[in-house]
């Protein structure tokens, strides 16, 4: 019971180049066996790659499900992220080359952005911010957002980063959650030409957020935005940055933390219902976001790491703010979209600037596949080197697109998944080592025990079913912001009696060389005719169909067969759609996966409904297929998709 299908075979498999293996970090198993044998010891010496105040007493404490790592250890994130980058070669290297969205550009080195965070800190303090309050960033993908985080991170005052799309009332909803006293924001961003007023929709949210006592808001110089009248300030409790900046000492002694003290708060994205507020420590988060961003992208001193993700999530934190500056790397930033002014902006970027680590999401890969090839064979893209993925199952198809048209079959892919709550990439190829199969996250990250169970815990060693990780690690959250009981609800009261596993709420298969294969979430299986089968092969076969960039499947309920499957599918660039192109790709995943799998509906629609942060909304669809009111929207990107795709649905039906 619980167990979950297995129906896609994808058995091509890309061994890394031996000229890549040459020059890893880590180019055989014995980093893997040595960790798997001894995680705790593996922990600790990455752990002892950061600078610590005082060194720790104790690497993990573990009652199940609470877990403590380093204890008695103490330092400071911004220490950890650039002070130590200052005194040697890298104080004059880049940490981040910055794009906005209408083409200004500027680059910080370590030091500028030692400079900038001591100020930023001390502009905090000057505001009344102390160790443990709680502050929000609300800003656009400018370089002051990564300094903000930073300079919380000096002071020992906890961040909750909302993601500048978000409407007012989600911005209020997460400040009187966690009860922030301050919150930082600009006057306003730019995104698809367009400019968004974050400081308006701050002042809308703020009409209800009795905690907030002063905001700091930083002018985005740029015409119209660049205006101190595009922003109206409240007198006593708003602050231009760039002012209080001239006003403040130039050094703020960073604050001594505690390895387990809060870092961070982040909201997951809420695909699946309400936001949590999950809960990130200082120590145990930082060793797993430098270890993983260290062997995972294969990052040296000499790359250019472009992380697209907003840092208004988790991947923003941890593989655009914290592990790479605690490596010491070259990141890229851009402001904006990724089709603006032309479908080509990404290209233009790596080319510009010689990117050679690339890290995005599949709706974005998809997204591309739909434009079209031509759009990236306008650049040139021969520094690449290591290509990521992130957020969601990637079909195989997108998957081998990836990797011949962006990748030339030269770069290995690294498809990663991990969560908010989990901090850091838990399972993963690394890059050097492991034979990717498309579609297939690959094994565990080294130091990481994740295995597959059926519902009452027993191991599945080959077949479909539930991902759960078995052993602590230290980025994992502590605990849900406000509501502990929901923590173990939630991750570790699965399986009766055993507190001691986390269930990260996703489904996976396991193939005959141990390989994991994430099969999307358990909430999301279909049940067609007595089988479980997960989203993302049926999705898969569809989008093997050279019409298809993107497609979402769903069941609805049925007489005979329990659920039937309703599939809403997205074309490439220079196919329509028509009743003959619906019955081919109908025999087409029936031929590919089997005639159980075969959709009974299929939609074609221009755009899928996503959550801001790129996932597909399966459980908005299922209202759909299933003539139900709509659900929650409000973390929907664009709610016209959603209410577009139910008329045309019942017109159809
Ligand atoms: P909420 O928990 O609020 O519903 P969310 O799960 O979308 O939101 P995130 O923490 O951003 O919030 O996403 C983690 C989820 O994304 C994973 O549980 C998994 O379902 C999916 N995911 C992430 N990376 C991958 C990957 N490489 N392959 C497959 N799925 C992935
Ligand atoms: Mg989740």
């Amino acid at each position: 019971m619980n167990d979950i299908d297995v129906l896609l075979q994808e058995t091509r498999s890309f061994p890394p180049s031996a000229e890549f293996k040459a020059k890893a970090h880590v180019h055989d198993s014995r980093l893997h066996d040595d960790a798997g044998m001894a995680p705790h010891a593996f922990w600790a010496r990455e752990a002892a790659t950061l600078d610590w105040m005082k060194p720790w007493e104790t690497v993990c404490e573990w009652t199940p499900p609470r877990a403590k790592w380093f204890t008695g250890g103490t330092l400071n994130v911004s220490v950890n992220c650039v002070d130590r980058h200052i005194h040697g070669p890298r104080r004059n290297k880049a940490a981040l080359i910055w794009e906005g969205e209408p083409g200004d550009r500027r680059t910080w080195t370590y030091w500028d952005l030692y400079r900038e965070v001591n100020l930023a800190a001390n502009m905090l303090k000057r505001l009344g911010v102390t160790k443990g309050d709680r502050v929000a960033i609300y800003m656009p993908m400018i370089v002051e957002s990564v300094i903000a985080m930073l300079a919380c991170a000096r002071i020992g005052a906890i961040h909750t980063v909302v993601f500048g799309g978000f409407s007012p009332d989600s911005l209020r909803d997460r400040i009187n959650d966690c009860g922030c006293k301050v919150l930082i924001t600009a006057d306003g961003g730019y995104r698809r030409g367009q400019t968004v007023p974050l400081k308006r929709n701050a002042d809308e949210a703020l009409k209800e957020c009795p905690t907030i006592e002063h905001v700091l808001v930083v002018m985005r110089r740029r015409s119209g935005v660049g205006d101190e009248t595009f922003a109206e300030m409240q007198e006593g409790r708003d602050h231009w940055w760039h002012r209080l900046k001239r006003q403040v000492p130039k050094y703020c002694e960073p604050e001594e933390m505690d390895a387990e003290d809060v870092l961070f708060i982040l909201y997951t994205s809420g695909t699946t219902g309400k936001p949590k507020g999950i809960v990130h420590t200082t120590g145990g988060y930082l060793t797993g976001a430098a270890a993983t961003t260290k062997y995972v992208f294969d990052l040296k001193d000499e790359d250019v790491y472009w992380c697209t993700a907003d840092i208004g999530w988790i991947t923003g934190h941890t593989y655009l703010t914290y592990g790479p500056l605690a490596n010491g790397a070259t990141c890229v930033m851009y402001e904006g979209a990724p089709d603006w002014p032309d479908k080509d902006r990404f290209w233009q970027i790596c080319e510009r600037y010689g990117v050679t680590v690339f890290y995005t999401a599949p709706t974005a890969i998809r997204a591309f596949m739909k434009w079209g090839a031509p759009f990236v064979e306008k650049h040139d893209l021969s520094q690449l080197r290591v290509l990521g993925s992130v957020g969601e199952p990637i079909n195989p198809e997108a998957w081998m697109w990836y990797h011949k048209v962006i990748g030339k079959e030269r770069c290995p892919i690294v498809d990663t998944w991990w969560q908010t709550e989990t901090g850091s990439i838990m399972i993963t190829p690394l890059p050097g080592v492991t034979s990717t199969k498309p579609g297939s996250a690959t094994t565990p990250f080294p130091g990481i025990k994740a295995t597959l169970l059926d519902s009452q815990a027993n191991e599945i060693a080959v077949g479909g079913g539930l991902l759960a990780i078995t052993h602590p690690w230290p980025s994992m959250l502590r605990t849900i912001w406000g509501d502990d009981q929901r923590y173990v609800d939630t991750y570790f009261s699965k399986w009766e009696g055993r507190p001691d596993l986390y269930f990260p709420g996703d489904g996976a298969k396991r193939d005959d060389d141990g390989f994991l294969w994430i099969l999307g979430r358990v909430d999301d299986v279909l049940n067609v005719a007595g089988h479980r089968i997960g989203t993302m092969e049926v999705e898969s076969a569809l989008v093997d169909h050279p019409a298809v960039a993107e497609a979402a499947v769903v069941g609805k309920s049925h007489d005979l067969k329990g659920q039937a499957i309703a599939a809403f599918v997205t074309l490439r660039a220079g196919f329509t759609q028509s009743g003959s192109l619906r019955d081919e790709l109908r025999e087409h995943v029936a031929l590919k996966i089997g005639a159980l799998a075969r959709p009974d509906d299929i939609l074609f629609s221009a755009d899928l409904p996503k959550t801001r942060s790129g996932k597909i909304m399966r459980r908005l669809l299922r209202d759909i297929a299933e003539g139900r009111a709509l659900g929650d929207t409000t973390t929907l990107a664009d709610p016209s998709v959603v209410a577009s795709l139910k008329d045309q649905y019942e017109a159809q039906e």
